[in-house]
């Protein structure tokens, strides 16, 4: 049996996510993250990954990304929060997709999608509605520099 399914997310409202189908253990392997595997100079001359923050592209060495914008990558669907509950893992060309808390069955999978902090942070607005969710789309390590910000402001509106 697989240990997700697809459904429509409560994270992405207009969009899908993938869902727990019984109660996962930290460090399961829960789905391949497959793509097609382009040279960094296709990436760089492709007008689809303009964006300083492809959401579907990865980095696999020095020469490979890896563009997982394709139909059959249902790992694709998996939505950022401020509280994942997977992670991406890698070896080589290969990527996957694992557990890293304890997941009870219903919950939504989600990952880090390990945007920088910069100035067009903003573009990327998260509603993962977890109690530490940041306003944004960043990785854990330069979260902090939002929340501080959502204080200051805080402060100057009251
Ligand atoms: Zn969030």
């Amino acid at each position: 049996m697989k240990l997700f399914r697809v459904k429509k997310s409560n994270i992405d409202r207009k969009g899908l996510g993938l869902y727990a189908t019984q109660d996962i253990k930290v460090g399961a392997r829960i789905i391949n993250y497959v793509g097609k595997i382009i040279t960094k100079k296709q990436t760089e001359e492709s007008a689809k990954f303009d964006n300083s923050k492809p959401i579907y592209l990865f980095n696999l060495n020095s020469r490979y990304d890896l563009d997982g914008d394709v139909s059959w990558n249902t790992a694709r669907l998996i939505n950022h929060s401020c509280s994942n509950n997977c992670d991406y893992n890698g070896k080589g060309l290969k990527l996957w997709v694992t557990t890293i808390k304890d997941i009870k069955k219903g919950e939504e999978l989600t990952c880090d999608y390990g945007f920088s902090y910069d100035s067009d942070y903003k573009q990327f607005p998260c509603k993962c509605s977890s109690i530490n969710c940041a306003g944004f789309i960043v990785r854990e390590g330069s979260r902090w520099r939002i929340n501080k910000k959502f204080k200051k402001n805080q402060r100057v509106s009251r």
